[in-house]
């Protein structure tokens, strides 16, 4: 079984050369439902805005497989050197989605060429990269139902893989994502006479360094934990007191019963630091995308399939705090997302860097790992 690399690469870069940010992905939905259409799909389109699904169906009594894609890109002015640029100055497919689009396209090809007995479903996603993201709405609208999915492939390309390289984690592998808010207020005044006010600014500065405290002294060292305030905003001028010092941050762990605690001493924390001031405080949460959590048996077929592909395992002995909305369908069904190795000496950039490029190589590795998988499970009785 082999993949036509050239195949892979003009479609990704066509879609890098026309890149559609979260939510507004119409041309690449149409562009990839008339690729599955010439494969002999019967397509359906606008799924949670513009998602796209392809099912290949077959027997009943055999599994059914999904395979997914995401397909947004990201809002960054590309700086890389390559001759495919992207064509829409501000916009870029900094994160590798429109490799992860081309793979899939792959796989559904050979899938329609080869096709196992069971049914096999290619969902392309939107809004990966735009909290609250596109998958909770794909399932939502019934992607996994009727027939209902046994389990679910997905992939991401990463640079510190190599092209041949396919990595896989057990388990909690990508971490939560749950953002906060903090708004600290109190008596603004004079800079000059802080003690006929409330200086926000020192309790902001107090919670900061204290919510640092939580992830040593309040979580148990071994399970992975970060806390970061990413933004604080406060005051105007050099001897004004403030009233009101903003504060936004994210949370990073792998479940939601340590999230629920980690809330918990994040609340604890700002209201005694703020109790010891005399100021008050509006202390929000937001859910992310939850835990995303691999089925062990599934990535057992993953390494399996990317045996047959020709690739290398790579067995990864530590989850990423990075997150991914492909944790809702684990949620959901059983699941396995595994890592595309794409990077090199010239594709050292990170993910969401404006250099960021990968190895083209290495797209008929992830996309062949992705048909066998699915091949494999709708080839399994119910
Ligand atoms: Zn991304
Ligand atoms: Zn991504």
């Amino acid at each position: 079984m082999n993949i036509d690399q050239q195949i892979l690469i003009n479609w990704r870069r066509y879609l890098h050369m026309h890149p559609e940010v979260s939510g507004e992905e119409k041309d690449t939905a149409d562009y990839i439902a008339g690729i599955l259409r010439s494969f002999g799909y019967t397509v359906k389109e606008r799924i949670a805005g513009y998602g796209v699904m392809a099912v290949l169906p077959g027997d009943s009594k055999k599994k059914c497989a999904a395979v997914r894609a995401d397909i947004d890109a990201l809002p960054i002015l590309e700086e890389s050197e390559c001759p495919y640029q992207s064509l829409s100055p501000g916009k870029m497919h900094a994160c590798g989605h429109d490799a992860h689009v081309a793979m899939a396209l792959g796989a559904a090809k050979l899938m329609s060429e080869n096709p196992p007995a069971g049914t096999v479903k290619f969902i392309f996603q939107p809004c990966e990269e735009k909290p609250p993201g596109g998958a909770k709405f794909m399932i939502e609208a019934g992607v996994l139902k009727n027939p209902d999915v046994d389990g679910i492939f997905g992939t991401h390309v990463v640079p510190d893989l190599l092209p041949g390289q396919i990595g896989i984690h057990d388990g909690a592998t990508m971490s939560l994502d749950d953002t906060f808010s903090i708004a600290i207020t109190g008596k603004g005044g004079h800079g000059a006479q802080p003690h006929k006010a409330v200086d926000n600014i020192v309790v902001a500065s107090q919670v900061i360094i204290a919510l640092q405290n939580i992830r040593s002294r309040r979580i148990d060292t071994f399970d992975p934990l970060v806390i970061t305030i990413g933004s604080m905003h406060g005051g105007s001028r050099h001897n004004i007191i403030p009233d009101r010092v903003d504060m936004n941050g994210t949370i990073r762990c792998f479940s939601d019963e340590i999230d629920m605690n980690v809330r918990q001493c994040i609340e604890e924390t700002v209201r005694g630091i703020c109790s010891a001031y005399g100021a008050s405080y509006e202390l929000k949460f937001h859910d992310g995308y939850p835990p995303l959590i691999n089925d062990p048996k599934l990535d057992m077929t993953v390494a399996d399939a990317a045996t047959k592909a020709g690739a290398e395992v790579v067995i990864m002995n530590r989850p990423r705090m990075t997150a991914e909305d492909f944790a809702f369908y684990g949620k959901s069904v059983p699941a396995a997302f595994f890592f595309t190795g794409a990077g090199s000496e010239r594709c050292r950039y990170p993910l969401h860097n404006s250099r960021f490029d990968l190895e083209e190589s290495a797209m008929p590795y992830g996309s062949l790992t992705l048909y066998h998988a699915a091949f494999a499970l709708a080839s399994q009785d119910k």
